[in-house]
């Protein structure tokens, strides 16, 4: 669906409704708030969906696909080339995806869900004497599916590795 009217946008607003748990937001406020990352690049969104779960978000993308919808998933939204941004429904992993699940300081592995802050694993980490290699200066802030998507660096990834490339915890 290239050009979608206002009728074709509550339509898609009504089916996720029907279908996602989370949060389903096509207000003016929550389309605004996420036109754009850390760029100048500037996109509007039909919607923002907030998924509670996988299942959730498998249902996001169903109803997108049978509407011909893009999607963009998006974490902290701090990417500087406008990838955080787009002009179908924006998954936002932030409010209810940012779980540290675990830490097996044994297997030195991590479950987490996409929305994870950096830094939350790094402190769950930290408690067994480990850390994890990638840490981009917006540390604080960066979710763990955003630097999966970007495959984030910093200055401990020259030793340790990056998001795609690494294992997910190095000794200290
Ligand atoms: C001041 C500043 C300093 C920075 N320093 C660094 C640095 O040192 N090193 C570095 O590498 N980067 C740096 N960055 C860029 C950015 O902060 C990092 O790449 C960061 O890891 C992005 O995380 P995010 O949560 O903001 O991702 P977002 O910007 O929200 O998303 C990044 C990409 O991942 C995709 N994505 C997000 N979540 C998911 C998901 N669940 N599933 C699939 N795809 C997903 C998005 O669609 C997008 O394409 C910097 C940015 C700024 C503004």
């Amino acid at each position: 669906m290239a050009d979608r009217t206002v009728a074709d946008r509550r339509e898609l607003e009504r089916a996720l409704r029907a279908e996602v748990r989370g949060g389903v937001d096509f207000s003016p406020g929550a389309r605004a708030l996420t036109t754009m990352d850390a760029s100048n690049y500037r996109r509007v969104p039909d919607g923002v969906v907030a998924p509670y779960d996988a299942a959730d978000v498998a249902a996001a993308l169903a109803v997108c696909r049978a509407h011909g919808v893009p999607v963009v998933p998006r974490g902290a939204g701090t990417s500087i080339a406008g990838q955080a941004t787009g002009t179908g429904v924006v998954l936002d992993f932030t409010r209810h995806m940012r779980s540290v699940v675990s830490v097996d300081p044994e297997a030195r592995t991590a479950v987490v869900q996409p929305g994870a802050v950096l830094d939350r694993l790094r402190d769950e980490a930290g408690r067994h004497g480990l850390t994890f290699g990638p840490d981009p200066s917006t540390h604080s802030r960066c979710t763990l599916g955003g630097m999966i998507g970007n495959n984030a660096c910093g200055s401990h990834s020259v030793a340790w590795g990056r998001p795609r490339t690494t294992s997910t915890s190095c000794p200290w």
